[in-house]
């Protein structure tokens, strides 16, 4: 079975600036879903900001085992309350792989709980990402770095979390250096931030940026079943324990009663 991957773009440079229409006629989410379905391996379809819901509806993202996402110009469109709902797929165990300045989108500071802020600079320097993490499933097929003759500069301090794993740091021809590509886990969910991206730039037309992709998709992917009772906290009543207990002391709830939030 194939992983069923859901690309999401915001859609809106696209249509709005004639460079970045050039580069991604049919848009970038369509080109990142091109790239992933070079691999028989994944199934990758899109959904963009203006379809209904963000075409993220609860039956969507329930057969969704890994979601991309791309955004730039309209993380404050993206409504709160779909946020809470990917946010809680992510912690079932949807993979999520958040691209360059979906560094700032709801949903990927949602999940650090930290400003996941940057320096940046649009000044079209070179990039060399290095692989950090030589036999990490991300950086499989590639060699020791990544040369992108044109980006956007992203530099440290990246104030998010301290990540599970540093895959890629990339240097910039300014002199900056930025933790290109992290991994996080959050309830379930495997996370992956990847800092190449800039719309104005073929950055997803790259070979060496599409097999990052893929692999980052294979590596997200948690084939367990939906953990859906995540966000449950149910009481176990004294009688239920494994070991005999006897009840001691004063206590505030009923056996079984839902619990306060
Ligand atoms: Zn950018």
């Amino acid at each position: 079975m194939p992983i069923k991957t859901l690309v999401w773009g915001e859609n809106v440079h696209e249509q709005e600036n004639p460079v970045v229409a050039g580069l991604y006629p049919e848009g970038m989410h369509a080109t990142i879903a091109s790239a992933l379905n070079e691999d028989a391996g994944i199934a990758a379809t899109t959904a963009v900001l203006q379809d209904a819901e963000h075409g993220l509806t609860e039956e969507r993202l329930a057969k969704t085992d890994v979601l991309v996402w791309w955004g730039h110009a309209a993380h404050g469109k993206v409504e709160d309350a779909i946020v809470e709902r990917v946010q809680k797929r992510v912690w079932e165990g949807m993979g999520l792989i958040v691209l360059h300045s979906g560094h700032f989108s709801k949903i990927f500071k949602r999940l650090m709980g930290t400003a996941c802020s940057l320096k940046w600079r649009e000044a079209g320097e070179r990039e060399r990402i290095w692989v950090v993490n030589r036999s990490h499933r991300i950086a499989q097929g590639l060699g020791e770095c990544i040369e992108l003759p044109n980006t956007e500069m992203y530099g440290e301090p990246f104030a998010v979390p301290e990540p599970l794993e540093t895959v890629f740091i990339s240097w910039f021809e300014g002199g900056e250096v930025f933790r290109s590509g992290l991994t996080y886990q959050r309830g379930a969910g495997k996370i992956f931030y990847f800092r190449p991206g800039h719309e104005t730039y073929p950055i997803y037309h790259n070979t060496e940026v599409r097999q990052v992709l893929r692999n980052a998709v294979h590596w997200a992917h948690n084939p367990a079943p939906a953990w859906t009772a995540i966000a449950d906290a149910p009481n176990v009543p004294v009688a239920a324990a494994k070991e005999k207990l006897v009840q001691k002391g004063p206590r505030l709830h009923r056996d079984g009663e839902e619990g306060l939030r």
